[in-house]
């Protein structure tokens, strides 16, 4: 029998304390932010001033905070924003509308997130843990085992820092501001929880406390940790939930999604529905087309059967192989096929389109390639 995945809740899976980075106004709250920069003995309306900067201005150079004091300016970027991302490589394809960044963390650790342009709208797409226990077969990320969670800032700023991107025009053919982000990196989001939440509530408040993005453009995604579902319903934020299904029976999602032998098909549905009933958000159903595996036409009335009637659109996503995988992208009349049958049975079904896939688009890819210096540890722990 397959042994279930780890399960990760705060603090760590494995029970250690992880090695967390250094506090960064992105983990805090207005009042929270306040009340540190009283403790560093400044007026407390300084903590407006950084966090204008930061998330207004999308700075983070204390030489461009010019409305501090000069003596300050060092002192305070230092405490509020330290460096929790550096740039080990980022790599632009679709003709630059697509740009893809692995970071190296404070302990070594290594995460992706990826800038799309659209013409009406730009996405990131961010990491919510340094690897993933969710141990997904069909993934780079899920062979390479759980690391750490990250810190809420460290979520944060991966969108911060691309919405910066964004803005200097580097996207092409795109506004320049960013609108959308999707949870859709590296890791399982509801695995973090607490984490993942204090970053939505950040993305979503309004400038100087956060990003000021709309919850109605935040989508969180999860293979279907049950009670995670039901609490994030409880939580008044009508952010879309994007459910990993893979397969409609049992069979064969304990094997594609392990996370399956713990909350069965329809538990994870049950839940789905009472977050859309709640939240009144369409709830979106990712399903990867593996060939021979998931993409029989009964898998697609079967699934058509569970979803008709209900508050859900299928994303179908073409399989992106990982290097070396015996897993492979399903044909295109098989595809096609699929969404026939789904669309006859009532459903709203849309293809993903393909970003990224010239360079290691598929989640933790390039992360498992490792950095330039041949440095792998998120790949390999
Ligand atoms: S598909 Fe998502 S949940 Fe599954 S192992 Fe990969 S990152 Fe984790």
């Amino acid at each position: 029998m397959t042994s279930l995945p780890l399960i990760s809740v705060d603090p760590d899976a494995r029970g250690r304390r992880p090695a967390m980075p250094p506090r960064h106004l992105a983990d805090l709250d207005l009042p929270g932010r306040q009340a540190l920069v009283t403790e560093l003995g400044e007026p407390a309306f300084r903590a407006k001033q950084v966090s204008n900067h930061y998330f207004g201005r999308l700075v983070r150079d204390p030489e461009r905070m010019t409305d501090l004091p000069a003596a300050a300016r060092k002192r305070l970027a230092g405490e509020l924003l330290p460096t929790l991302l550096t740039p080990v490589r980022e790599l632009a394809c679709d003709d630059g509308a697509t740009r893809k960044a692995l970071w190296r963390l404070h302990d070594g650790s290594l995460v992706e997130s990826v800038l799309m342009g659209y013409p009406d709208r730009v996405t990131v797409c961010i990491s919510s843990q340094a690897g993933c226990g969710m141990a997904c077969p069909f993934c780079a990320t899920g062979q390479a085992g759980l690391t750490r969670n990250l810190s809420t800032a460290e979520i944060v700023d991966q969108a911060v820092y691309l919405a910066g991107v964004a803005a200097s025009g580097a996207v092409a053919g795109s506004p320049p501001r960013l609108s959308h982000v999707v949870f859709m990196g590296m890791g399982e989001p509801l695995a973090n929880y607490s984490r993942v939440v204090a970053a939505i509530r950040r993305l979503v408040a309004p400038a100087p406390e956060g990003l000021g993005l709309s919850q109605r453009h935040i989508t969180v995604s999860t293979v279907g940790l049950v009670p995670a579902i039901r609490r994030l319903a409880s939580e008044d934020l009508s952010v879309t939930l994007a459910l990993s299904l893979h397969a409609p029976d049992d069979e064969l999602r304990d094997e594609l999604v392990p996370v399956n032998q713990r909350w069965k098909v329809s538990e994870v549905l049950d839940a789905a529905w009472d977050y859309a009933a709640t939240t009144g958000r369409r709830v979106s159903i990712e399903y990867a087309m593996i060939k021979d595996v998931n993409d029989q036409p009964w898998r697609a009335d079967l699934l058509g059967r569970l979803l008709a009637g209900k508050l859900a659109h299928v994303n179908l996503i073409p399989l992106n192989p990982t290097p070396g995988s015996r897993w492979d992208a399903s044909p295109k009349p098989v595809e096609r096929e699929f969404v026939r049958r789904l669309r006859d049975a009532g459903v709203s079904t849309t293809v993903r389109d393909t970003r990224g896939r010239e360079i290691d688009g598929a989640c933790g890819q390039l992360a498992a390639a490792g950095d330039t210096d041949g440095d792998s540890r998120a790949a390999t722990a």
